[in-house]
């Protein structure tokens, strides 16, 4: 781990990244030569403002690149309803957030095609998929650098590499299987009729007059009504929360495991939001700037990750203020989402992909 702070010439964040990256057991993973290392980031959409900075994922390519590799940046396009087009807005987003090849200094390609569903079939462990579509270049990625903005999230309870991977390297059925059967429950005592979750529903799933009238077999559980309501009016019930995070574990345990993959992976804690990259507007940072933490193991860095964002006091006139959690120690992510995130945590663990019980070796820098 790397703290945030650049108090002086010589720390700046780019200078940590890399230094990072350069860390002897991290850097052997990169392969030399010809063949590509990808750096899987998540581009975000247009509207969100507290993405990862194009200069942040620059300094991992230069890093990549001294190191000996040859580095391609991707990420897969949104999980969208049919009828949309994932690829255009995969690259108007790339350009409107900054992601363009001159920012990056780099090849950028879509990891699940310019349809959506380039990918392959994956077995899995555990008893919730059986198998799920992985995205094209994830599959035949040999290295990935898994790079995720720790953000809050409404089906998880957080976003780090655990989620970066098992949800957001599928293909568009990979991700459907994810949130199928997902349906959030509407709560009418809270409810005042606003009707703002109509516009918002990407799927078209909520009409209504006034009162909203959930059409369940055009919701596909992708969660954006739990974060647009502003009553908190849309709830996902623990057991559907519970089945979204043991999907995304086994997701996560086929790509670790059964595809054999070479992964850094890198969380960073900056701008740590209540909305993740894949929602279009984001609010201010509920906890300050933590820093940056870098692991082969993504259940523990997600752990360390979760325990320095409890320990980190709320930012006042923030989200944490509202949720009456601003002291140092308070669990944050759960008080947002009411998801608890050591539920992610534990199954991961079970499914045989990291370690909860760590180490943590923190650079001065
Ligand atoms: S989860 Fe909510 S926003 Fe998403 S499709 Fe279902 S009703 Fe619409
Ligand atoms: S956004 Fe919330 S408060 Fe507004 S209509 Fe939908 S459920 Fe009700």
């Amino acid at each position: 781990m790397v703290g945030a702070r650049a108090a002086q010439a010589g720390s700046s964040c780019l200078n940590k990244i890399a230094m990072l990256l350069k860390v002897p057991e991290f850097a052997e993973m990169i392969p030399t030569g010809k063949k590509n290392t990808f750096i899987k980031t998540n581009f975000s959409q247009v509207g969100y403002a507290r993405h990862i900075r194009p200069v942040l994922i620059r300094a991992i390519v230069e890093a990549v690149r001294e190191i000996g590799g040859k580095p391609v940046v991707t990420d897969t396009s949104g999980f969208s309803p049919k009828g949309s087009f994932p690829g255009d807005q995969w690259f108007e987003a790339a350009e409107l957030m900054g992601y363009s090849e001159a920012a990056l200094n780099c090849e950028r390609v879509i990891a699940n095609g310019y349809e959506g569903n380039d990918g392959e079939f994956v077995s899995t462990g555990g008893n919730e998929l059986g198998g799920v579509e992985v995205a094209r270049v994830i599959v035949e990625a040999e290295c990935l650098v898994v790079v995720s903005h720790v953000t809050a999230h409404p089906l998880a309870g957080y976003f780090g590499a655990l989620v970066n991977i098992g949800l957001e390297c599928l293909n568009n059925s990979g991700k459907a299987r994810i949130h199928g059967g997902l349906k959030p429950t509407w709560e009418e005592a809270v409810c005042d009729r606003c009707e703002t979750c109509f516009a918002y529903c990407p799927w078209g799933a909520l009409q209504g007059n006034g009162t909203p009238y959930l059409t369940e077999n055009l919701c596909s559980g992708c969660g954006m009504c739990l974060l647009v309501c502003p009553q908190r009016a849309w709830r996902l019930r623990c057991e559907q929360a519970a089945t979204f995070q043991r999907r995304v574990a086994e997701s996560a345990a086929a790509i670790v495991k059964t595809l054999n993959k070479k992964i850094v992976y890198l969380n960073f804690l900056l701008d740590v939001v209540p909305q993740p990259d894949r929602f279009f507007w984001s609010d201010v940072p509920f906890v300050p700037d933590l820093g940056f933490l870098a692991s082969t193991d993504p259940v523990a860095l997600d752990a360390v990750t979760v325990e320095l964002v409890r320990r980190a006091p709320g930012m006042p006139n923030s989200a944490a203020q509202e949720a009456g959690v601003l002291a140092c120690g308070q669990e944050k992510f759960k008080a947002l989402t009411g998801v608890d995130p050591l539920y992610l945590l534990t199954h991961a663990e079970k499914m045989g992909i990291g370690s909860r019980r760590c180490e943590v070796l923190v650079a001065e820098g």
